[in-house]
């Protein structure tokens, strides 16, 4: 066991599922990778399987520990994963009673409208940190209760579990033991941000019972251990944390105004606030960013609904391009939009706007526009979004002083170099752009005892970044958001 010094690290996205395994230095030593299968019911409904969550997570494990020499050679099991995706499974049998419900799903948004008619929203934002908004899990738990029998029938038999993913996966992989870590459980509406545990009075109005929720535990810790026959000895688990929690770790934003943006479907802006309880006006949300011997830091976040999947659709649906990396040579084969302004509201507008009826526009088309110019102006929406959310940031006094970025489409330096720009400001990419894993990795290690704390995990295992500096003249950027604020104002 002298050599048991890797930590395997089990990422369960929306559309993957992935396993990797670093080294404490954070080499990594092995990537395995199953697509995930999206299933849509009807409009505005997204799910998954979660026996499938289970399966293909367990296949990639078992290849990554391959991979990286055999399981003699793994410390420690950190797990990211998609949040606020709500699984409902029997604690008895351990089948899932129903397919997930992903956090894209609307279908409670009627049941969100009502609740924030009734006059529920203030307070709710006051305790937990969020909206009224069908992204967040009580609504979907409360959905499943009253739509789907077996989901009844096992919460009166007693033997109802509901989970986020990584809950679902902890179950699983320890054979029995009922956990969420602190950083999933604040996406759920249920968790007060200052509170330990689930809030008896939020379980009572979405309609839940606490009864079948996992215990709140630490992001790091001994927090359970593998059952010994899924990979021939027992693992302990000793990192958990959301997906975006994680990619801010992995980004080393561990001091107060620390910002992270992630750009893969969605973009996700988080800023370390440090131990204050976050408090916007400005309709951003706030959420537990880690929780360690039991003391949380918080971060202030700013989700957008569509980032990548806007390069998606122009692909897919349009035809316009054959890959989403040709974007750049496109972007850069034109000076500018010629006028095109694309505002990107294709299921609803997300923070700071909040308007999930919006839908999107092309506006400013003439015979001269061209479909370079129409991909420019789609790449431009991403730091014209980017550039509103930090306006809400600075008015909730979190003004950013840079901006490190990561996820798919941040491979494309003409996007980050368009950030800096619009947002004239620093941006700065790490070389490793997983920064996801990276960042449970960090949890599991400092679990583990392989780093004595997360600054040092920081230090040994973030690798080297790139900087982009603002360079586009003050009147250009100025005409450009005054472009957009026009589109904006007619969605
Ligand atoms: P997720 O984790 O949400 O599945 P990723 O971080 O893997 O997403 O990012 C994939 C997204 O990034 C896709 O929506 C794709 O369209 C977009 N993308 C990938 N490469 C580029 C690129 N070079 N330029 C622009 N967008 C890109």
């Amino acid at each position: 066991m002298a050599d048991a010094d890797l930590i395997l690290v089990l990422d369960a996205g929306t559309t993957s599922t992935r396993a990797m395994v670093f080294s404490s230095a954070g080499d990594v030593r092995a990537i395995a990778q199953r697509p995930l299968e999206q299933h849509y019911p009807q409009s505005g409904w997204v799910e998954h399987d979660a026996e499938e969550i289970w399966r293909s997570t367990l296949e990639v494990a078992r290849d990554a520990v391959t991979i990286a020499g055999g399981i003699d050679r793994i410390a420690c099991l950190g797990i990211a994963n998609q949040r606020e995706t709500v699984i409902a499974w029997d604690r008895n049998s351990w089948n899932p009673l129903h397919r997930a419900i992903v956090w894209q799903d609307r279908r409670t948004a009627d049941a969100c409208a009502a609740l924030r008619n009734q006059g529920h929203e203030p307070d709710v934002q006051a305790r937990t940190g969020l909206l009224l908004d069908p992204y967040f899990s009580a609504t979907k738990m409360r959905w499943l209760l009253d739509n789907a029998a077996d989901v009844a029938a096992a919460r009166d038999a007693g033997s109802l579990a509901f989970g986020t993913v990584e809950s679902w996966l902890v179950f699983k992989l320890s054979g029995g033991a009922h956990l969420c870590d602190a950083s999933n459980a604040s996406r759920t509406s249920l968790l007060p941000l200052a509170g330990a545990s689930w809030d008896p009075m939020l379980c009572n109005l979405f309609g839940v019972p606490e009864e079948a929720l996992p215990e709140v535990v630490d992001c790091a810790g001994a927090l359970a251990t593998t059952q010994p026959d899924l990979f021939g000895r027992a693992i302990p688990i000793t990192g958990l944390a959301g997906d975006q929690q994680a990619a801010t770790i992995g980004q080393g934003c561990l001091s107060p105004g620390d910002v992270k943006a992630t750009y893969g479907t969605g973009a996700f802006v988080l800023a370390n606030v440090g131990g204050r309880l976050p408090r916007s006006h400005h309709r951003l949300l706030g959420t537990v960013l880690t929780q360690l011997d039991g003391a949380r830091s918080y971060a202030l976040e700013g989700s957008v609904f569509v980032a990548g999947s806007l390069v998606q659709w122009l692909r897919d649906s349009l035809g316009l391009i054959a890959d989403a990396a040709e974007t750049e040579a496109l972007a850069r084969s034109v000076p500018n939009t010629g006028g095109v302004v694309i505002v990107p509201a294709l299921s609803g507008l997300g923070a700071p706007h909040w308007l999930p009826h919006a839908r999107g526009s092309i506006t400013g088309l003439s015979f001269a526009t061209s479909r370079a110019h129409l991909v420019r102006a789609a790449l431009e929406a991403m730091a014209l979004q980017t550039h509103d959310l930090a306006h809400a940031f600075a008015a909730d006094g979190a003004g950013w002083r840079s901006l490190r970025i990561d996820g798919g489409m941040t491979a494309n330096d003409w996007i980050a170099q368009d950030l800096a720009d619009i947002l004239a400001l620093p941006v700065e990419r790490p070389e490793l752009v997983e920064t996801t894993a990276l960042g449970a990795a960090m949890l599991a290690a400092v679990g583990a005892g392989l780093h004595s704390n997360l600054r040092a995990a920081a230090d040994a295992m973030r690798g080297p970044l790139r900087r982009f500096t603002p360079q586009l003249d003050e009147a250009a950027r100025s005409a450009r958001l005054a472009a957009w604020r026009k589109a904006l104002a007619t969605v």
